[in-house]
């Protein structure tokens, strides 16, 4: 791990190359700027968090970042298209769904699995010239300065190493070691829920609808995704976790269809599960001095609404946006960690986190009462979402990331 010799070692050093570093490291790529990624999983080990075998929905403005990115031909081509979401309450006469082709657009989302989208990262990754990995390193001290951060790596051997940059990305999840590292609180609430996911074949075919329906037993999303297999992520409570993976595959079929219901015919072919506690994590600031948070790291979301991954691709393109235009003001050498330009950066992001914060939280709080009349409630709601002109628009708007002041990469614009 030698650094290069220079009076900062990079101008950008991101801790993590889960989902969100690689994606920054790749999007910033044509800025020519010094960028390391520190991650402590190897890429090929099967233990990296980040890219396991949990499928994930991309939304458009993520669909447009990777086109703008260039990577996006890979992708589609492993990637099941979503053509129509639906949503119900089981039980009840409520339902409410959207579109793509009423929403003018070719599809809604695509399912892409994380291990699939991992290996394509790394790829480009590996193919990106001026990138540093520093793999398996990880981060065990950050010291903010005026001018610089310096940044303590160890490596597998124990070895530790001293780094400066002008800006440090903290990209290292909900549990970010970095954030306490630089003193920033961040709040954590446990749903006590778990996420139980995997993979099973239905009777009938999605035909790309992908289906959200809200049981007393905690929310059941079934995604579409490659050949004929439907995606599951069913929340249970967490006092139930353990007993529902222990079952065996046919009574966990049974189970999660009783829960399920019959829409889609009868299940089978239940693939191997495995589980994640949900909780709700946020970050009490975005920035400190020459450091920013970014993903996971600044919000952990329930995966009830599927945009956790999409609010952290809108937090990437906000930063490459900012960090472009200081490349594109600067006649010597650009300071992406300056003080004006993470201010400029927290300023934009703090309402479309807060949103996505409000909505995830309120989905699952709203649809896990059953004391009447919420119920009745629900509902109505559901009914007035379907029957009331531009309410599905708005909404699909939002959860397309497509709303608000997009920046460049949003936009399918590249950064250079
Ligand atoms: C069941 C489930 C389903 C989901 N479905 C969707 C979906 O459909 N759509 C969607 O948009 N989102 C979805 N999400 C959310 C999405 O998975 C996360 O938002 C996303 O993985 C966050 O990525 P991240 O890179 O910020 O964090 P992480 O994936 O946690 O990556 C953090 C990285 O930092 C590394 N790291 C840790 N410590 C250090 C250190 N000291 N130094 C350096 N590196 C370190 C880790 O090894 C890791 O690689 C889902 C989540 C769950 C649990």
């Amino acid at each position: 791990m030698v650094p290069a010799s220079s009076e900062h070692d990079y101008d950008i050093i991101v801790a993590g190359g889960g989902m969100i570093g690689s994606t920054l490291a790749l999007a910033l790529a044509p800025l020519a700027l010094r960028v390391a990624i520190v991650e402590p999983v190897p890429r090929a080990a099967t233990a990296q968090p980040s890219f396991d075998d949990r499928s994930t929905v991309l939304s458009r403005s993520t669909q447009r970042t990777f086109e703008a990115m260039g990577l996006w031909e890979g992708i589609v081509a492993a990637a099941t298209p979503v053509t129509r979401i639906h949503v119900s309450d089981r039980g009840r006469f409520g339902f409410a769904h959207i579109d793509a082709a009423e929403q003018g657009v070719e599809a809604l989302g695509y399912v892409v699995v994380n291990r699939v989208l991992g290996e394509m990262l790394g790829n480009a990754l590996d193919r990106t010239q001026g990138l540093r990995m520093l793999c398996p390193a990880r981060i065990v001290g950050a010291r903010p300065g005026p001018d610089s951060v310096t940044v303590r790596v160890a490596g597998d051997d124990g070895a530790v190493s001293e780094l400066r940059c002008r800006l440090l990305v903290a990209a290292d999840g909900a549990a970010s070691p970095v954030r306490d590292m630089v003193g920033i609180a961040a709040k954590r609430v446990a749903y006590g829920q778990r996420a139980v996911v995997g993979n099973l074949v239905t009777e009938k075919r999605t035909d790309g609808c992908a289906f959200e329906r809200f049981t007393g037993r905690g929310p059941v999303a079934l995604l579409p995704v490659a050949d004929g297999r439907t995606a599951f992520v069913w929340t249970v409570a967490e006092r139930d976790a353990e007993r529902v993976l222990g079952l065996d595959d046919t009574e966990f079929l049974e189970e999660l269809q009783s829960t399920f219901g019959y829409r889609l015919g009868r299940f089978s072919k239940v693939g191997a599960r495995s589980a994640y506690p949900l909780a709700l994590s946020r970050a009490a600031r975005l920035t400190a001095q020459r450091t920013v948070l970014l993903g996971n790291a600044a919000h952990g979301l329930h995966p009830v609404a599927a945009q956790g991954f999409n609010l952290g691709v809108r937090d990437v393109a906000a930063l490459g946006d900012c960090i472009a235009d200081a490349c594109a003001a600067s006649v010597d050498a650009p300071d992406p960690g300056a003080t004006t330009l993470l201010e400029r950066y927290a300023a934009w992001r703090r309402f479309d986190q807060a949103k996505l914060v409000g909505l995830t939280d309120g989905l699952v709080r709203l649809f896990g009462e059953s004391a009447p009349p919420l119920p009745f409630l629900r509902d109505l709601g559901m009914l007035a979402f379907d029957l009331v002109p531009g309410v599905r628009g708005l909404f699909a708007r939002h959860t397309m990331g497509l709303a608000g002041r997009l920046p460049r990469l949003s936009r399918g614009v590249p950064l250079a």
